[in-house]
């Protein structure tokens, strides 16, 4: 038997890996120091970032509980491993953006960093050999991917974790571009937040200088990718002390 209950490797993912444990409504969620971008194209290993994001997401998801929202998060294991409620992933990624960046611009020719009010909800259908294709309601419903109902249910859910995360690195001196959040179903069919949220997964800028302090510094060439998600963990005021078991 492996430390904690690790037992064999459920999914390996670009930046993380699912492994089942002894409890089958539980897994743990590794997280790796790879990134990658443009669908895979630009690749990298970014020492540390494992760590950085593990830390991060598990502050985020904390901030989120603590707010009401329900999900899949249960305790940081040590410096790359979490705890995490198992879900069945719904197969779409949501993506709330309150300035404009990213595909958005390249898209509608959007002015980068144009305030949008409100905010802009979109989803995008998870399926890596269609490259992850924007899709609407219908499109979900056609694909059987998730009922008006729970479409509806994800839109406000993800609104609301926008309007937590909004005041959650505001007080770092943040602002939160954009992010993309994906949902699963528990045994009792409730619709839980999954996965991770991090500066991979956000576009994070100083409110001040409007740096990028996110993963656009890998993906644009920018530099210091690994520094810059350092101190978004400074100024969150995560801690990075750790017991004595934890291992990275
Ligand atoms: O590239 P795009 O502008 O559509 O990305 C919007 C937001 O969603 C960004 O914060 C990006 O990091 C995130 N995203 C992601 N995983 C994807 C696509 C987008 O985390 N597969």
């Amino acid at each position: 038997m492996s430390q904690n209950n690790q037992l064999s490797l459920l999914y390996e993912g670009k930046a993380k890996i699912i492994y089942q444990t002894e409890q089958s409504d539980q897994l743990i969620q590794y997280f790796k120091d790879e990134a990658t971008a443009f669908n895979a194209e630009k690749k990298a290993v970014l020492s540390e970032k494992g760590i950085l994001n593990n830390y991060i997401s598990a502050a985020i998801m904390e901030y989120l509980a603590a707010s009401g929202i329900k999900t899949h998060f249960i305790k940081r294991l040590d410096q790359r491993r979490q705890f995490i409620k198992r879900l069945t992933i719904i197969p779409i990624e949501v993506i709330i953006r309150n300035y404009a960046a990213g595909s958005l611009v390249k898209r509608l020719a959007f002015t980068e960093g144009a305030l949008l009010t409100p905010p802009i909800c979109e989803f995008c259908y998870k399926n890596d050999a269609l490259k992850d294709p924007l899709i609407n309601h219908d499109h979900m419903i056609a694909l059987k991917i998730a009922n008006s109902a729970q479409i509806a249910y994800i839109k406000e859910q993800a609104l609301k974790i926008n309007q937590h995360l909004i005041n959650f690195f505001a007080q770092a001196g943040i602002n939160l571009i954009d992010f993309k959040l994906e949902f699963g179903l528990d045994q009792k069919q409730q619709i839980i937040l999954a996965d991770d949220i991090s500066p991979d997964s956000a576009r994070l800028w100083d409110n001040q200088t409007k740096q990028k302090m996110d993963k656009d510094r890998f993906r644009q060439d920018l530099g210091n990718v690994v520094a810059f998600y350092r101190e978004v963990a400074k100024r969150l005021q995560i801690n990075f002390n750790q017991s004595k078991d934890e291992k990275a």
